[in-house]
């Protein structure tokens, strides 16, 4: 059945692979495809995707240093009826990325966004921890200085369900310490290269982690998830 075609004037926003590339949606290939333009947070990383799945597509780029001067020129384009298709690094737009800051500007200028589903870390995670997603508490990355962490730390003491952390390989230890202070008793999930070659998933208490990691050094990507009995 053919598809409908792109709305005028829409800033779609397009999930991509986190890792690996068959994770792209039909609908994904086919916005990057037929969109006016695609704004990328990374172009080169964007350029490869296309180019793998023979896309001939114009790319900008569209990040935290430029948003924005950038998203005056978004709005420009959505103002004379084109389709704009954001890309993030890997994954979904907005999440943890500087998606978020056009999807607001777009919005109080009126223009519609569509979203177009796929690849999160945080979703792809969470569903194969093993730990409960009934309820969940996303906190993407905490700051990098200790005592900023330590105060976002502490006010989740109450929050119930699992939480969830972006988190980089140079801090993970220092995550798992804070974790070992405040609860010793948790059981966490590092699930690391999601979707990679590599792809794991370790489980245990925060102790456990850190007497695994005094072994080996950290590396690659990590969601990071925590549950308090
Ligand atoms: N927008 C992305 C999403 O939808 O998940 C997240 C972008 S954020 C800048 C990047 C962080 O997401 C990484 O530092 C890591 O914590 C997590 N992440 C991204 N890809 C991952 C992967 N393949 N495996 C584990 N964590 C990943």
């Amino acid at each position: 059945m053919p598809q409908a075609p792109l709305e005028p004037g829409t800033l779609y926003l397009v999930a991509t692979p986190i890792g690996n590339l068959e994770d792209i949606t039909l609908r994904a290939l086919r916005t990057l495809r037929e969109c006016s333009i695609i704004a990328a947070e990374d172009t080169r990383r964007t350029k490869q995707l296309l180019k793998s799945h023979e896309i001939d597509q114009s790319v900008i780029s569209y990040h935290k240093f430029n948003e924005t001067k950038r998203s005056e020129e978004l709005l420009n384009r959505l103002k004379n009826g084109q389709t704009i298709a954001l890309v993030s690094d890997a994954g979904t737009p907005g999440i943890s990325d500087p998606g978020g800051r056009i999807v607001q500007f777009a919005i109080n200028a009126g223009y519609r966004i569509e979203s177009v589903p796929g690849p999160c870390a945080l979703t792809t995670a969470l569903p194969a921890s093993g730990l409960p997603t009934e309820k969940f508490h996303f906190m993407g990355f905490l700051p990098h200085k200790s005592m900023g962490r330590k105060k976002i730390l502490d006010s989740l003491d109450k929050v119930s369900g699992t939480l969830c952390f972006y988190e980089s390989p140079y801090r993970i230890i220092k995550l798992l310490n804070e974790l070992q202070e405040l609860w010793p008793n948790s059981n966490v999930v590092l699930a690391r290269e999601l979707t990679k070659k590599f792809e794991e998933f370790l489980r245990g208490s925060p102790i456990e982690l850190i007497e695994f990691y005094s072994k080996r050094k950290p590396k690659g990507e990590f969601v990071v998830l925590v549950h308090r009995p």
